[in-house]
Parts: structure tokens; sequence; C-alpha cells
């Protein structure tokens, strides 16, 4: 098969969807070639010299690329001009975002067969292919880095000749993939932890780590419906709202650095830090707001921007993975690829979508002109 990989076009992407580590495990048995567009890994660091000493061919017309590409591996999902270039019987992997109904229909109405890598099952098979958890592990180490770039005081309690210095207070609010590395982040920086997650199945990740966990006391009825089959957190009743609201409160003012990710998928994220709370936190706190993409958790961040308001300073960039684009292209490429092996012939390269596997049926968002899986 012909694998083609385009430079991301997409304002502030950083990533490449392969690096040379993977090309060579597709060029190895001369069953693929991989078209790699010139300059496509500049900004992850990955030079054109390296993907071809790896195999690749150095593509400098995107239009012969697309034109050549058979299978089409993005980190993004593409732009009208990237479409049409597309051929129409092509494949195509990345990161298409599901729940934008219409640039899936773009997709299916172009004929091509698309997997949008957000929808994978997170099941054990499928963890070396979970792009959403590799980034956010990333996102969650970077965020906590940007927070004590910014912060005007230590991360660490220091004992020093001029006296003791207070460790910081760190308060992450939603201990999935991102909070749990940004929780292990902070503490390794030195800070006093605590963390909090609808999921009660959080917990004991959280104290795994040595941080605290905060708790809102749940009803019988509460504890059984706080995450669904897959894993995910669920939305809460308007009663569990207010006591959580207060709570978050309470921890936020007390906070130096308050890092947020709680993300509910499909819907937008839910408000925890209100702009009262931000108002009575502490000058020089800083708030880094991961669901900014997704409208949120605090209403005053703003997308792709740092901002100070009331003597607090939000940040809001979304795309955290892009800023440590060399380890984030790395763990996505080999994500990409182990996801396309499932359904490549190991001796002779044939590619064939087996409908019948869930992790394929899963991320498959459209073939043959029709969408499927509808979110
Ligand atoms: P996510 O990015 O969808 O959400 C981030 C976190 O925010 C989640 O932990 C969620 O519970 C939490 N959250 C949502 N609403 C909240 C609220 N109102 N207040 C506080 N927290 C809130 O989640 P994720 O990091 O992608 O992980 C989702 C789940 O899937 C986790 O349980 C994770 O451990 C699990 N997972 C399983 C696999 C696997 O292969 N088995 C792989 C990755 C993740």
């Amino acid at each position: 098969m012909h694998i083609g990989i385009p430079a991301e076009i997409r304002a502030g992407e950083t990533r490449v969807a392969t690096t040379p580590e993977i090309v060579k495990k597709f060029t190895a048995k001369g069953t693929h070639v991989v078209l790699v567009q010139a300059g496509a890994g500049a900004s992850a660091s990955i030079p054109d010299s390296a993907y071809h000493d790896a195999g690749a061919t150095i593509v400098t017309d995107v239009a012969a690329l697309y034109s050549q590409s058979e299978i089409i591996l993005k980190v993004r999902g593409p732009e009208s001009d990237e479409l049409a270039m597309m051929r129409r019987d092509a494949v195509l992997l990345g990161l298409l975002s599901p729940h934008q109904v219409e640039g899936i229909e773009a997709l299916a109405k172009h004929g091509l067969t698309a997997f949008s890598m957000e929808k994978l099952p997170r099941i054990s098979r499928a963890q070396s292919m979970d792009v959403l958890s590799s980034q956010a592990n990333i996102a969650g180490y970077k965020a906590v880095l940007m927070a004590a770039n910014i912060y005007q005081r230590f991360f660490p309690m220091l004992m020093t000749a001029a006296g003791t210095v207070k460790a910081a207070r760190v308060l992450v609010l939603g201990a999935g993939v991102a909070g749990l590395q940004a929780i292990a982040t902070a503490k390794r920086l030195g800070a006093v932890v605590e963390a909090f997650d609808v999921r009660p199945a959080a917990k004991e990740q959280v104290e795994s780590l040595g941080a605290k966990f905060v708790e809102v006391p749940l009803s019988d009825e509460e504890k059984t419906t706080a995450e669904t089959a897959g894993g995910y957190a669920r939305e809460m009743s308007d009663d569990y709202k207010r006591r959580q609201g207060e709570l978050v409160h309470q921890r936020a003012i007390a906070a130096d650095i308050i890092i947020t990710t709680a993300l509910i998928p499909g819907r937008p994220a839910p408000v925890l830090i209100k702009q009262e709370t931000v108002q009575s936190m502490k000058p020089g706190s800083v708030i880094v707001d991961m669901a900014v993409e997704a409208g949120g958790n605090c209403p005053l961040s703003e997308l792709d921007k740092i901002i100070v308001k009331h003597g607090v300073h939000l940040i809001g960039i979304a795309n955290l993975p892009g800023l440590v684009a060399a380890d984030s292209s790395t763990l996505y490429a080999r994500n990409l690829m182990n996801f396309l092996n499932l359904m490549l012939d190991p001796e002779t390269g044939e590619f064939k979508v087996n409908r019948e596997d869930e992790i394929i049926a899963g991320t498959l968002v459209c073939i043959d002109g029709e969408i499927v899986n509808k979110v």
C-alpha cells in the first residue's frame, strides 16, 4: 500500500502523524511505500533526511502525495482544501472530531473510509492504539510545567538560610489520564497535591500517587451511576453539582495552582471553577484549563490565550501535546501504526476492514459513502 503523511496545516499543529521509527517498520518487508511531505516533521524536530534514511520517499508536491496515497495518516481532520486532494477510495486515520457532524459528512460524501481515533474503544486490547491516552498523558505533564513557569513562587518547600518557603498547593480537577499525570508531575516538583473526580474509582489512583482525594459524599444511587460502562464520567444530578461546587470552591481558594481536566465526551465541559471562585483566589494563583476547547471548566479562560483576571493567571492553551511535539508525535505514530496493523495483512500488506472487530468497528466513522457510528 502507499501510505501518505502530509504536513499538518491546522494553525498551531506541530505534531506529525508518523516518525522515522514507524516508517522503518512499514517499509521493512517491501509491502508498503511511505510518502512523506517535505517538511512534515519540521515542527516536531524530525528532518526530511531522517524520514528518507528510514526508507520514506520525500514528496514536495502535496497534490502528488495525496493522489498516490491509498492510506493517509494525519493528526487533525482535513481542511476542505486537503480533502479535495484526497483520492475517493482513500483510507484516512486521524483525530477527526467525530462530534462535528458536518466534518464527518464531508468525509463520507468524498467516499473515504475514515477512522476517528477519538472513538477507539477504551479496552485493554486497544491500549497500545489509544491516542487520547498518549496525548492526554503528555498534556497533563505540560500543564503543570506551564503553571510552574508562570507561578511566581516555588513548587517545593525550601528550607534556606534566609528562612523557609512553603510548598505550592496544587488542586487537580478530573483524575483521568491527564489529571493523573498532572498529579504525578506536580508531586515530582514537590507540591502538596489534592485532586478530585466524579468517578469513585479515581480515589485509589489519586492516593496511589501520594495525593489527597477530595471527596464529595455520594448517595448509594450516585455511586452506581457516576461512571459509564466504558469508564467515562456521566453527567451528574443538579444536587450533586451544587455539593460539588461548594467543595471545589473551598479547595480552590486554598490552592495556588489549579489544573482542570474534566471532560464528558460529546458534551460541553462541566463548569467547575466559577467567576466568584476566581475572585476569591489568592493573587498570583494559576489555573490551567485543559478543557478549554470543550467550553472550559472555568468560564473565564479563553481559548489559546494566557490572561490574568482578578489577579489570577488563566492558561487556556488547547494543544498542550503540540508543545511537546517530538514525543507526542512518537507516541501518536506508534498508536496509529498499531491500529492500522489490525487491518494490514502482515505478509502481503493487503488492507481489509474487518467490521467484526470491535476496535475497528468502534473507530470507523464512514465507509462506502455512508456515515457509521453516529455520535
Ligand atoms: P476524560 O478525558 O474523558 O475526562 C477527564 C476526567 O474528568 C475523567 O476522569 C472524568 O471522570 C473527569 N470528570 C468529568 N466530569 C467531571 C466533574 N464534573 N468533576 C470532576 N471530574 C470530572 O477521561 P480520560 O482521561 O480519557 O479517561 C476516562 C476513563 O477511561 C478513565 O477511567 C480512564 O482510567 C479510563 N481509561 C481506560 C483505558 C483502557 O484501555 N482500559 C485507557 C484510557 C483510559
